[in-house]
């Protein structure tokens, strides 16, 4: 008798930090484990200026190696489009680790039959990233209207959602899927445990020892070591770092004294959905007596995110809340110059313009990421003021040259920096601790530029190859 095939393809995340894109089939069953835009990949070619061409379908995104070149996934519009054969799926879903790009985006691409299980945080996140943003190709995550679109009544095709929660035990075909939370440097993350004919597959996604919930990531090893697994899919972000630096609590502490020891404007750039880090700085605003200054876009996600009681995240109504109207169109705060989303904002009692801001800039810290950099012009920040640099710092040279201008701006406006910062993602002997106490027979590294280093602390590491199937 011939025995149901196991086996793992991966299609993305290969030498590569991101664009995770995992084939799981086990017998007649098909899941993807995530299915994310590989910025890696996409920057070989592309960049802000020069996109894939959407009026060519999946063309453009095939061809210069964005998307797997794989039968019966993606949607019958973008196939037809590139002349591609019109396909029914063939995949039975598509679970999430998280709402990062470099595991989500790319179910924009898919068939709209084929179900996108997800954790119910990073649910909401999707679709506050919907509601407040643009409409490119790589974004219709949430909804699609088929193109090409003929008019602009015609009614967006929804995808299917299926959020979950840590306890959920989902069944598709052969396979058993069991998703169990972990911390990363964005709520609503999960590692799975899939329990397939031989044995169980436990995939790490994105993960963390020193944020706020390590106790998260400790019971997802946990419960993955019980699985006794036949297979591990390990990150590797940051498999080179060895100790580990920093922590969310050393970042709260050091900003808080930056903040504390300044009369003047506080400027804070970080990443708005790391929600551990918008807590610290919602924290460090309180405690200082000032407001905390979110952008439009962020309005959007605290509306979401807020409804999460468990997130613990201020509602964008919030007293210690202001949100910033940026000037757009006329430059006079019309209600048309905004979009119809945007607009339920617009005459709220905390909604400020830069001018009010310049006028209250002692009182508060404002969430300014480089790309609003022109609202300084228009809030005119005292000289001394200080900005808070929370993200990683510079690490290639493409992010030098973009530190340079932004170093540029604070030179202009007499801006003093400080950079505090700590990873979302668990360093070298985290990791090696992790893989040793699950004990999977074999070892997959995903998502790292150096799976090699697996290799000198742990026997059993499969180097991966794209596109290549692994057996079980
Ligand atoms: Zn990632
Ligand atoms: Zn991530």
């Amino acid at each position: 008798m011939v025995k149901n095939k196991t086996s793992l393809t991966f299609y993305g995340g290969v030498n590569e930090i991101g664009g995770n894109k995992i084939l799981l089939q086990d017998g007649d069953a098909r899941v993807f484990l995530d299915f994310g835009l590989s910025f890696g990949k996409r920057s070989i070619f592309y960049d802000e200026f020069l996109s894939p061409r959407s009026a060519c379908g999946l063309g453009d995104f095939i061809e210069m190696g964005l998307l797997p070149n794989v039968d019966g996934i993606y949607r019958e519009d973008l196939l037809a489009m590139c002349g591609m054969k019109k396909q029914k799926p063939k995949i039975d879903a598509v679970f999430l680790t998280h709402a990062h790009a470099d595991h989500a985006n790319y179910i924009s691409f898919l068939h709209e039959e084929i179900p996108i299980y997800l954790g119910e945080t990073a649910f909401l996140m999707l679709n506050a990233a919907a509601e407040s943003g643009t409409r490119s190709m790589e974004y219709e995550i949430i909804d699609f209207k088929r193109r090409p679109v003929e008019s602009k009544k015609e009614e967006p095709v929804k995808r299917t959602f299926k959020p979950f929660r840590t306890g959920a035990k989902i069944k598709i075909g052969t396979l058993e899927i069991e998703p169990v939370h972990v911390d990363h440097s964005v709520p609503g993350a999960y590692g799975f445990i899939v329990h397939t004919s031989r044995g169980a597959v436990v995939y790490t996604g994105d993960l963390r020892m020193h944020g706020t919930k390590p106790k998260m990531t400790r019971e997802f090893i946990e419960r993955a070591k019980a699985s006794e697994p036949a297979a591990l899919i390990v990150e590797g972000t940051r498999i080179d770092v060895s100790h580990e630096p920093s922590s969310e609590d050393k970042v709260k502490k050091e900003c808080n004294n930056a903040v504390a020891k300044t009369d003047k404007f506080v400027v804070a750039d970080f990443n708005f959905k790391d929600v551990d880090r918008l807590r610290t700085f919602f924290e460090i605003a309180r405690s200082n007596s000032r407001k905390l200054v979110v952008s439009l876009k962020d309005a959007f996600m605290l509306k979401w995110l807020s409804r999460d009681p468990k997130l613990n995240v201020p509602s964008y109504s919030d007293e210690d809340i202001i949100i910033h109207i940026p000037k757009r169109g006329t430059g006079t705060y019309r209600e048309n110059d905004y979009s119809v989303n945007e607009r339920q904002f617009l005459n709220l009692n905390n909604s400020w313009t830069a001018e009010k801001i310049r006028k209250n800039q002692k009182r508060v810290i404002s969430v300014l990421s480089f790309y609003n950099f022109n609202e300084l012009i228009d809030i005119k920040p005292e000289d001394g003021s200080l900005f808070i640099h929370s993200l990683s710092e510079p690490f290639n040279e493409e992010m030098r040259v973009d530190f340079k201008r932004l170093r540029n701006w604070l030179q202009h406006f007499k801006l003093r920096m400080f950079q505090s910062h700590c990873s979302g993602h668990a360093c070298g002997e985290e990791l090696i601790d992790l893989a040793r106490q699950i004990k999977p027979k074999t070892i997959f590294p995903v998502h790292t530029e150096h799976p090699r280093l697996f290799c000198r602390k742990l026997r059993s590491i499969r180097l991966v190859k794209e596109a290549v199937e692994y057996e079980l």
